[in-house]
């Protein structure tokens, strides 16, 4: 193919030699500077081709670079939920396993509260801490792994008219047990307005939390929902 082309060109070269005499006079005996006017010839043509072809594929300045970006608000993703238990009596918790073996156990030596730590605003779900005055808590703050769950909660629960509420999250001191996972952010305990706490056990688990317990409560706080992550 190359080799046709090659050879039509210098026959081209070679008619257009002929017909100016002045030019044979150089070249007539010589091959040499035949082949180089030749070559000369298919680079120039090469180069003009190359060039009208770049030129052609140069974007026009009134055409956009890429179509517009149509990002998903982090809101309407919607993550896939597990199927709901048909009941979650008080008492019991899912995983039927402890919840060390299910979310993991405390490790205070490897926790960084600086890096593991993030803080959920909400106007739908109700803030303990925003409405007391006695302690400087804080229960918006939470681990990283407990964001998506919580968030799902928050909106499975507002979307039966309910109001979920955060009663206690992260609480590095005081209250709960010395392995305690709220000292690592990664549990909260939950109740709610307008709905049985054993549906708030449900949702909790289909919103993905990795241990929750629908506790009975004890003498300083009544039944609610515990339910962690694991980190
Ligand atoms: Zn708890």
């Amino acid at each position: 193919m190359l080799a046709d082309v090659l050879s039509s060109a210098f026959d081209s070269v070679d008619l257009f030699l002929r017909h100016f005499p002045r030019l044979m006079y150089h070249t007539h005996h010589n091959g040499w500077m035949k082949r180089h006017i030749v070559m000369l010839s298919v680079g120039c043509t090469s180069a003009v081709v190359v060039f009208a072809v770049g030129v052609s594929r140069i974007p026009s300045r009134h055409q956009p670079k890429h179509e517009p970006l149509d990002m998903t608000e982090i809101e309407d993703v919607v993550m896939p939920l597990r199927q709901a238990p048909a009941s979650f009596p008080r008492g019991t918790y899912r995983p039927n396993i402890r919840e060390s073996e299910a979310s993991g156990a405390i490790d205070l030596g490897t926790f960084s509260p600086g890096r593991d730590l993030t803080y959920v605003e909400d106007e739908r779900a109700w803030w303990e801490s925003d409405n007391d005055n006695g302690d400087t808590e804080c229960d918006h703050t939470v681990h990283y792994s407990m964001r998506l769950p919580l968030e799902t909660t928050i909106q499975l629960v507002a979307e039966r008219g309910a109001v979920l509420k955060v009663q206690d999250a992260y609480r590095p001191h005081l209250i709960h047990n010395p392995k305690s996972l709220h000292k690592e952010g990664r549990a909260v305990d939950l109740t709610c307005n307008n709905m049985p706490l054993e549906d708030l056990a449900k949702i909790c688990w289909q919103a993905g939390f990795d241990w929750v317990f629908h506790e009975k409560g004890s003498r300083n706080n009544g039944p609610h929902i515990h339910a962690s992550v694991a980190r």
